[in-house]
């Protein structure tokens, strides 16, 4: 590859160079040099279908050739309402209205301007707070990252973010409020449940517009599923408060936790739950959010049915056409079955992998979104410094080796663990997974060597 062609790129690496993808095929990519690597974590969680599926590719052809754009101040086209009622009837029983957007970001600044003219126009015009979690990623714009606590991403926009208040999400594997876990749920006295009540009573219940969380923690400590209770107690006081409660699945969503919406397993019906990434398996920009009825009812009575926001390219067509063939190819290829029986696999063999490397603290995650979280010596439970990029550094050899992993690092004082989320396309067979934990386990033992010198 010249040097000229990159020169143009403004990637927000601008020190790095990455291999040239030129195709990809199932759960492999294969670059310009013909070099193979196993996409085990699909891109950013994203590529739930795996590469190459020319059905989608087909589909979307086919839509640019017909019509490739509509404004939706104008127009609509039957791809759009096919897919909305496809995901609607997914989705819990009184969400039912979905709203396309093109990325996560997007969905959530969606769903968090949603809720605060829901209740301007129900004459409530003082909540306009945000109540979020520090471990939590909802996005980039300046409304999702102020709801979000990435600390790396917040840190140099800080003065420009949102008076948005945060609590810690459940860790009972290292708890943020210093809580031993039995003793906690034994109980039934979470801290950070109880922290939630005492955050809005504290702003003022009269203040506080929504809450926004993700049911299983992704990027920001890696794939952590809540303790039993927890939602249903978060519903609980969003009723009592009068809280719009927003459940970002953006990357749980679509059979990645082993059921469509990770919604189904908390057991709860949120006012909002926002998608993105597997709702087109990352074949299109393509994401959005589904409302509740009690929602869409209040726009209707109280707003003249209108909400106030839009972007050009909600419900492109040919984004929509993506995410209608990737739905077809979920259901065609049984792809929530082939979660639930690979699941557990890949916990299996992480677990050998565990009792091999003491690098290895803890196993956790739901279906294919599976979390491992790295320290450098397990028996001392002693934790990695940040500066040393330990979970970067495993993923660069595993990707040397031949097979991509999706590194993280906490950023929140006291519970900075180091991960990696391994989350591949739902489609993978058994085979694969031996062969990525396989490469998985020779980076292990190359990560050791490097650390000894
Ligand atoms: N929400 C969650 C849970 C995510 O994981 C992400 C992206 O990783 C986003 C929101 C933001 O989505 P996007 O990058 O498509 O804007």
């Amino acid at each position: 590859m010249d040097r000229i062609k990159r020169d143009y790129v403004f990637h927000r690496d601008l020190k790095k160079d990455y291999p040239i993808i030129t195709h990809g095929e199932g759960v492999y990519l294969f670059d310009e040099n013909g070099k193979k690597y196993l996409d085990a974590c699909s891109g950013a969680v994203a590529a739930n279908l795996g590469h190459g599926v020319a059905s989608i590719g087909d589909a979307m052809a086919e839509q640019a050739k017909k019509a490739a754009f509509v404004h939706t101040m104008r127009f609509e086209t039957n791809v759009l309402h096919e897919l909305a009622e496809t995901i609607g009837k997914m989705a819990p029983d009184h969400l039912n209205k979905v709203y396309f957007t093109t990325g996560g970001s997007e969905a959530n600044e969606s769903a968090l301007k949603l809720a605060r003219q829901f209740h301007r126009d129900a004459g409530r015009p003082q909540k306009h707070i945000v109540i979020g979690r520090w471990q939590s990623y909802h996005g980039n714009t300046i409304g999702s990252l102020s709801a979000g606590g990435d600390v790396k991403r917040r840190h140099a926009y800080t003065p420009n973010l949102l008076n948005y208040a945060h609590v810690y999400s459940p860790y009972c594997h290292r708890c943020p409020y210093g809580r031993q876990k039995d003793d906690c749920l034994a109980k039934e006295n979470l801290t950070c449940l109880t922290d939630i009540e005492r955050t809005i009573l504290e702003l003022g219940p009269e203040n506080v517009s929504a809450f926004i969380a993700e049911p299983i923690v992704g990027s920001q400590q890696g794939a952590v599923p809540p303790p039993p209770g927890y939602f249903e107690k978060v519903r609980e006081l969003c009723d009592r408060y009068e809280i719009v409660l927003i459940i970002d699945e953006v990357m749980t969503g679509f059979g990645r936790t082993g059921t469509n919406f990770a919604t189904e397993q908390i057991g709860i019906e949120p006012d909002i739950i926002t998608f993105g990434k597997g709702v087109s398996a990352g074949y299109a920009p393509l994401a959005g959010m589904i409302v509740h009825d009690r929602i869409i009812n209040g726009l209707i009575q109280n707003s003249d049915g209108k909400f106030i926001h839009g972007y050009t390219y909600s419900g492109h067509p040919v984004a929509v056409a993506a995410g209608l063939a990737a739905m077809h190819v979920y259901d065609r290829d049984r792809v929530l079955e082939n979660v639930n029986e690979q699941g557990p696999y890949l916990v299996d063999r992480l677990l050998e992998l565990k009792q091999k490397h003491s690098y290895i603290s803890d196993i956790r995650g739901r279906g294919l979104l599976i979390g491992m979280e790295l320290v450098r010596d397990c028996e001392h439970d002693q934790l990695f410094d940040p500066s040393e990029k330990a979970a970067e550094t495993l993923n660069g050899i595993a990707m040397e080796l031949g097979a991509v992993f999706y590194p993280g690092t906490g950023s929140i004082d006291g519970i900075k663990g180091e991960h990696l989320i391994i989350s591949p396309p739902l489609n993978v067979t058994k085979e694969e997974i031996d062969e990525m934990v396989n490469i998985l386990d020779r980076a292990f033992t190359i990560f050791k060597e490097q650390l000894r010198k």
